[in-house]
């Protein structure tokens, strides 16, 4: 058995089991000197542990070699809607490996960590005034994790006015983890029908906005890439019945630098630092979901609070009102580095173009593909664009044969079958970060693929052709996973 297979440089990858030879080690050190220490037996391992053995070379090539057949966003475009996959800028990388800031420790004395108190103090204001909101939390450790921290303190908000409510109004065109944070903090959910324009109608909030129900959860701009032109008379009626608005902030890389979510009535919202502010995503890196409020939610945010006394940043527990701590110490700080780093070196100006351009590229995308797929919503995209496969039914193609086709052409299939409220979506969102060169390349693919769906569908239902993986049987997959080598 070879450990490299292959064509040219195009490795095929044996499992570690595999390329194991027994009595092979990866290290050479000298034997010890003085006296052995011998665990007692009985934490001893009756039967030898039947681990992998390589050499360090060995495993270097495995991992590298691995680690070559991922796609990122540092290999090609990545329009991931919904996910903002941006470029993460390495100026973010080279501050946040400061030793100043890689090396304390979270139990340091606040004396000797003043530069990361102030950090995060300095941050919190920034996406204050990005928000136009009163206070800010960095604790939650991703978006989902900022929606349930923010439903919590609407709930405790609502809890010391004498009644937390029951239920609270979600878009279909929301995100999962919207309706899922709200059951998980028992709430009971009312969905609330996207309109024909694909945007939420008033209507429909003046009819089920009742005094049982806490809050609306609302996304501005929606899941369609489509701006809640009406978020001011919706809050209005909700704040009317005495609920609360929550603004899930995902989108916010569509509206910074033009639109404070604070101003259009919105009275809590979370952030996604690893989409709108550059931090890495998923493999890449933890996130963070800070979560930013109007003042009367400020005394329920959780603790410790970074505050500013005599000159000396401290953190601060004593809040009685606190919900308390959601996460172990003051966040993913790592994530808070990146996004300072990054708004400082953009400036109010720069974060005001970047929100420009990522509208301008999806409405490009959106002018160059409307011919080849169909639009089901048309009236002034955002920073996304919804598309649908309608067209491509027509000769059997589905949206999932689309983005199969489009690894062979280099890329990373959009988002798929989100949001629900479209039959076959397909959801694009190039972001600010690409060249018009990249994104021409990837609409000529998409032009491409909608002919060859129309003179070859076979070709599309057997794609991806060019990949290492050709298209997997997914259900398969999911119900029968192998998880145990078989060594025998
Ligand atoms: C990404 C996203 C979320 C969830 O954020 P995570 O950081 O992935 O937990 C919520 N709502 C919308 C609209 C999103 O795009």
């Amino acid at each position: 058995m070879t450990s490299s297979k292959g064509r040219g440089y195009q490795f095929e990858e044996s499992l570690l089991f595999e390329l194991s030879r027994e009595g092979r080690t990866g290290y050479s050190f000298p034997e010890r000197s003085g006296a052995k220490r011998t665990p007692s037996s009985n934490l001893l391992r009756k039967a030898h542990a039947r681990l992998p053995e390589l050499s360090e070379p060995e495993v270097i090539r495995h991992f590298t070699r691995l680690s070559q057949w991922n796609f990122s966003i540092d290999t090609n475009f990545y329009p991931l809607g919904s996910c903002t996959m941006k470029y993460n800028p390495r100026v973010n990388e080279e501050v946040a490996r400061y030793t100043g800031f890689a090396h304390v420790h979270p139990y340091q004395p606040e004396e000797t960590v003043q530069g990361c108190l102030q950090l995060m103090a300095e941050l919190e204001l920034y996406l204050a005034e990005i928000a136009g909101m009163d206070a800010v939390t960095l604790q939650p450790a991703a978006g989902a994790h900022g929606e349930l921290t923010g439903i919590f303190l609407i709930r405790a908000l609502l809890g010391a006015r004498g009644n937390p409510r029951k239920k609270i109004l979600i878009p279909d065109s929301a995100h999962g983890t919207n309706p899922a944070t709200s059951s998980m903090a028992n709430y009971e959910i009312v969905p609330v029908r996207t309109g024909k324009e694909g945007r939420v109608p008033t209507s429909v909030i003046e009819q089920a906005m009742t005094e049982d129900v806490a809050a609306i959860m609302i996304t501005n701009p929606n899941t369609l890439g489509l701006f809640e032109a009406d978020i001011r008379k919706i809050a209005e009626i909700v704040h009317a019945k005495g609920g609360l608005v929550y603004g899930d902030g995902a989108n916010m890389n569509a509206l910074m630098g033009k639109a404070r979510p604070g101003d259009l009535g919105v009275d809590v919202l979370q952030y996604n630092l690893h989409k709108t502010f550059t931090t890495p995503h998923g493999g890449g890196g933890p996130g963070s979901g800070p979560v930013a409020v109007k003042k009367e939610l400020e005394p329920y945010l959780p603790t410790p609070r970074t505050v500013l006394k005599d000159g000396i940043y401290r953190l601060e527990s004593n809040r009685p009102q606190s919900i308390g701590r959601v996460k172990a110490f003051y966040g993913n700080f790592g994530m808070l580095v990146r996004a300072y780093t990054y708004i400082r070196e953009m400036g109010p100006q720069g974060l005001k173009r970047a929100t420009e351009l990522a509208v301008l590229n999806a409405n490009y995308v959106c002018a160059r593909l409307k011919d080849a797929y169909h639009l089901p919503f048309e009236s002034g995209q955002m920073h996304e664009v919804v598309f649908s496969d309608k067209k491509q039914k027509e000769k059997g193609v589905t949206t999932m044969d689309v983005a199969k086709r489009l690894m062979d052409y280099g890329f990373a299939p959009p988002t798929i079958y989100f949001p629900l409220v479209v039959f076959g979506s397909i959801m694009i969102e190039p972001t600010e970060t690409e060249s018009k060169e990249t994104i021409d390349r990837f609409c000529d693919a998409m032009i491409s693929i909608a002919k060859e769906a129309q003179d070859d569908p076979d070709l599309l239902h057997k794609a991806p052709h060019n990949t290492k993986m050709r298209r997997l049987d997914e259900a398969k997959a999911a119900r029968e996973l192998k998880l145990r080598f078989n060594f025998s």
